[in-house]
């Protein structure tokens, strides 16, 4: 922690939340001149991109644990490798898992390798390469700021042009096939592209992770573009393990937004956003210190900070319903397993244990895992997307030991009978299907550890517990994200901007929506 002058009440910009979006917004404002301090709640950095231990000598990224989103061009404009990162794998395959068939493997350059679907082996790359081709023309969107509609400015108008002409590029063909499947379900894309079950969920999984949907849900195709359009623009070469978890990340962004001059407190949560002269004007501490800012800029999700922090008296009521109806609540779990050893997986070799596992052995094995958090309970056979991160970074349990961290779908943030009831039966069922790919697992098990939505809501301050802070559908994006009046990082008030997920582009570990919103920043700075 940097040492802060006690003196000191008054900064050009105040970052609330010292998440991997606060840190890349704090970095961008201090690189550009301005006085930058960083309040954090929580006695850690990197909010859900973090690494903890979660059992005597085991560690864990408790939230995200795989980085795969976010883009060279920030990385490098960072300098993020000079402040530390480093990677422990990058590249990284993923492996479908399916009980007692053989695995699918997905490369990270469009190649595949299974048994028995010689048709889909040939339909595979076709596809690849056509998605790509999707996802390149659609990454500059996620990059900039959205435009609004029905301005006169002109930076809205050409980055509106900029996205037609982008689609347009693609050609004829192409350009007609992205707005043919552009609103469609994963589940029918896949269905008229392959006769595997073992590739369509895998596949489908890509699609749901992270979101409210099954993969018969509408927009599901536009959540996997989504997720090809972001990893399209990243330096990782798809999915990567950051060393020591993706807290390291976290880590590097602090370093960045250090060097530059930003200075970051921890254990200090920020109770409200000051007003004046309807204008943001500085925040009050829990501890009832008051520090001025001429930018208040918070990286916590939409509602916390706009309904909570800022306060709906100082909102209009058409703004206020609007976040009301702003749907936040996760269905990602996530379980931490200590190992006292490597688990075999039955029918992997043991250099794919460090791959990405994935167990969605089909379009309806998920569809019927979704169709329990429909009624607050949780999945009966879940999916689930595995890391043993320990096989390429040991650093991360004691010698010869292991970890394993999986993201599991579905877990309801309310669920039937209560978590506190029902938390050890939804761990043993996870285990359960775990141990039908891995059988010797059970007797491998030092600890455990379950975040259901409401302890990711606790331990990351995140309404819901969301992955995105907010839903990634197609009424909650792009132009109309988080809601219509806070769409490019400004809000109603004056001074007030958001920087995190609840942002566009959305939630993963990007560091977007903090640069993003800097520059919105320093932009409405350039024209007062
Ligand atoms: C289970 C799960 C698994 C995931 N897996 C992946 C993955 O593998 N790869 C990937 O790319 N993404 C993944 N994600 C998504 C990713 O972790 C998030 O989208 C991302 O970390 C959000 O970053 P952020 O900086 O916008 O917000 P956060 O990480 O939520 O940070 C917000 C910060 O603000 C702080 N804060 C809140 N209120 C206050 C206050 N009043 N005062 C001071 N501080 C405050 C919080 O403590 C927190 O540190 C996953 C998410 C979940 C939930």
């Amino acid at each position: 922690m940097s040492a802060v002058s006690p003196a000191r009440t008054r900064y050009d910009c105040v970052v609330i939340g010292g998440g991997h979006n606060g840190l890349s917004c704090a970095a961008f404002l201090a690189r550009a001149g301005r006085s930058v301090l960083v309040l954090e709640a929580s006695t850690r950095l990197g909010g859900a991109a973090v690494t903890r231990e979660f059992a005597p000598g085991f560690r864990v990224s408790a939230g995200a644990h795989l980085l795969h989103q976010m883009s060279a061009q920030l990385i490098g404009e960072l300098e993020l490798e000079h402040h530390g990162l480093q990677w422990a794998a990058q590249g990284m395959s993923t492996v479908s898992l399916a009980h007692g068939a053989a695995p699918l493997t997905l490369g990270p350059e469009g190649q595949i390798e299974g048994q028995g679907i010689a048709q889909d082996l040939r339909a595979y790359p076709a596809f690849a390469t056509q998605m790509r081709r999707f996802a390149a023309a659609l990454n500059p969107v996620l990059e900039k700021t959205p435009p609004r509609l029905g301005t006169d400015r002109w930076s809205d108008r050409l980055n509106l042009l900029g996205l037609g002409w982008r689609i347009r590029r693609l050609g004829r063909r192409d350009m007609r096939e992205l707005l043919r499947i552009g609103g469609m379900n994963a589940y029918d894309l896949l269905t008229e592209h392959f006769s595997s079950p073992l590739l369509q969920g895998a596949l489908g999984f890509d699609a749901v992770l992270g979101t409210n949907f099954g993969p018969r849900s509408p927009g599901t195709v536009m959540t996997l573009l989504y997720r090809l359009a972001a990893q399209f623009g990243s330096s990782t070469r798809g999915v990567a393990l950051p060393k020591g978890g993706l807290g390291a990340v976290s880590d590097a962004l602090a370093g960045a937004a250090r060097k530059a001059g930003a200075e970051i407190r921890l254990e200090t949560p920020v109770e409200r956003v000051l007003v004046a002269d309807d204008r943001a004007c500085g925040v009050r501490l829990h501890s009832g210190q008051s520090i001025s800012a001429g930018a208040v800029i918070s990286s916590a999700d939409p509602k916390a900070s706009l309904l909570g922090l800022v306060g709906a008296e100082h909102l209009d009521a058409g703004f206020v319903r609007r976040l009301t109806h702003l749907r936040t609540r996760g269905l990602a779990a996530k379980l931490h397993l200590a190992l006292e050893d490597l688990p075999m997986f039955a029918e992997l070799p043991p250099a794919a244990h460090g791959a990405r596992l994935v167990v969605a052995p089909s379009l309806n094995y998920l569809e019927h895992a979704y169709n329990h958090s429909k009624y607050d309970e949780y999945s009966q056979a879940p999916a689930l997307e595995i890391t043993l991160p320990t096989v390429c970074d040991p650093t991360l349990a004691p010698r010869g030991k292991h970890v394993l961290s999986a993201v599991v779908q579905y877990a309801p943030y309310q669920v039937r009978g209560g978590w506190a009831q029902e938390r050890t039966a939804f761990t043993r069922r996870i285990i359960d299907t775990i141990a039908q790919f891995a059988p010797g697992i059970r007797a491998l098990i030092r600890a455990s550890e379950l975040l259901t939505p409401q302890d990711l809501e606790q331990e990351f301050r995140t309404t819901g517990g969301h992955w995105h802070h907010a839903d990634l559908a197609l009424d909650q994006f792009f132009m109309v994200r988080p809601v219509p009046g806070a769409t490019q990082y400004g809000t109603p008030l004056a001074g007030f901007y958001l920087c995190g997920a609840g942002c566009h582009p959305g939630g993963g570990v990007m560091g977007i929506a903090g640069r993003n919103a800097a520059r919105q920043v320093l932009a409405q700075a350039a024209r007062t």
